[in-house]
């Protein structure tokens, strides 16, 4: 008997049948003894639907008015599926944020869980009861109502997994668990039993959208037992963990790719301390995320050259902001290339094993793949190629490493 948090995701309330049969499986786990508190987005398409609505009025919406009406998509599907777990005999009760206390800063549109008081949620629960949550939103100190940005409901079933020191968060997806890598350009990818917390924030944060990235780091953070599995098909999902000792841990737990990125160089410019902040603060000062940045001394000694990568949708903006910087500091020239794509290879097996760079370099090589930048970290190595090598390049990667076999 176990204390488990469920979340169900927009689509698996997305109709009255798909409410049915997740209070179907619901009562399925009760009857198994186990103590349950399910959170629930908003039904598929209404919170943009409600986005929409907003914007007919205004394109840019007072944020704590569009909190109040964002959050009402949470509050049909919890009081829905109560209404459909009381038809079956499940005593049930449903709770928007604010009742639960989800205390969060007043960050509206955005805000960040502070605390959670779950008295209430555990007096149902010693009563029987299975408590219904509303995610996605919580409440500030001043009873405004706020919500957590997009997939926010995800955060909510970790945070309340963490208040209450459940078992296991089970997070119901319309996909049955995390892949070696996407199946859509890799037909023989593979479900993972297991990955870790560091390799599943990895895998997300490039690109592999099953969670939201914070309901992933607040799971580490708090060490909740986090497992991803399909609402429509039976099976175990994938459980992300923490590195467990015991195991022998795969060298490679799958390849993660970006299609969303862009490469500047600017070359010639003068090598002199503090370059590097002058030519890089003026981007970060628009907002623009920099990722891999490569910097190498030019054989005359006196200049640089530097290239990093940024999202592509921010690549105009970047590069115009670098050819005024550039010109102050008296650089050569400034180039760019929107059409590259990055390829990860992530796993913590890599952690103790040499020699898996060289196998990567070469699978690519193989396949006449021209590498154009690479960045390593203990845990992840990255190229970056043309955008038309991705599909060939992942497919190399996956076959080189035989991640279409379990490890062992
Ligand atoms: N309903 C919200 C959204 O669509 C929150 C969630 O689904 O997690 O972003
Ligand atoms: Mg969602």
């Amino acid at each position: 008997m176990a204390l488990i948090v469920q979340k169900y995701g927009g689509t698996s309330v997305g109709s009255i049948e798909r409410i049915e049969a997740v209070a179907e499986k619901v009562k399925r786990y009760r009857e198994q003894g186990h103590r349950l508190v399910v959170v629930v987005s908003a039904m598929s398409g209404e919170t943009d639907r409600l986005l929409g609505l907003a914007r007919q009025i205004s394109e840019r919406p007072v944020p704590r008015e569009l909190d109040v009406l964002l959050s009402t998509g949470e509050q049909v599907t919890i009081a829905l599926l109560s209404m459909a777990l009381e038809k079956r005999g499940v005593p049930a009760r449903s709770y928007t944020g604010h009742q639960v206390h989800i205390l969060t800063d007043n960050a509206h549109n955005k805000a960040r869980i502070q605390e959670i008081d779950a008295r209430k949620v555990r007096e149902d629960l010693d009563a029987g009861r299975v408590v219904v949550v509303a995610g996605f939103q919580g409440v500030d100190e001043a009873g405004n109502i706020t919500t957590l940005g997009r997939g926010g409901s995800d955060t909510t079933a970790v945070a309340l997994a963490a208040a209450l020191g459940a078992d296991e968060c089970q997070i119901f997806t319309d996909v049955d668990g995390v892949y070696t890598t996407d199946p859509r350009v890799v037909p023989e990818a593979r479900r993972l039993d297991r990955i870790t917390f560091e390799e599943m924030l990895e895998m997300a944060s490039l690109g592999s959208k099953v969670l939201q990235i914070r309901a992933v780091e607040f799971a580490g953070k708090y060490n909740v037992p986090l497992r991803v599995l399909s609402s429509f098909e039976e099976g175990e999902g994938t459980l992300i963990t923490y590195e467990d000792e015991d195991m022998e841990n795969p060298l490679i737990s799958g390849i993660a790719f970006n299609r969303d990125e862009a490469q500047i160089t600017v070359l010639g410019v003068p090598d002199q301390p503090g370059i590097a902040a002058k030519l890089l603060g003026p981007v970060a000062d628009a907002n623009i995320e920099i990722d891999m940045i490569v910097q190498n001394v030019a054989p005359d000694g006196r200049t640089t050259d530097f290239t990093f990568t940024v999202n592509r949708g921010d690549y105009d903006k970047a590069l115009e902001i670098l050819k005024n910087v550039a010109r102050e500091l008296g650089a050569v020239e400034v180039s760019g290339d929107n059409r590259i794509v990055k390829i990860s290879l992530v796993g913590v097996g890599m952690r103790s094993h040499a020699g898996i760079a060289a196998t990567m370099f070469r699978a690519l090589a193989e396949e006449g793949i021209n590498i154009r930048m690479i960045s390593t970290s203990e845990i992840k190595i990255s190229v970056v190629v043309d955008e038309k090598y991705l599909e060939l390049g992942v497919r190399a990667l996956h076959e080189a490493f035989h991640l279409d076999q379990p490890a062992g």
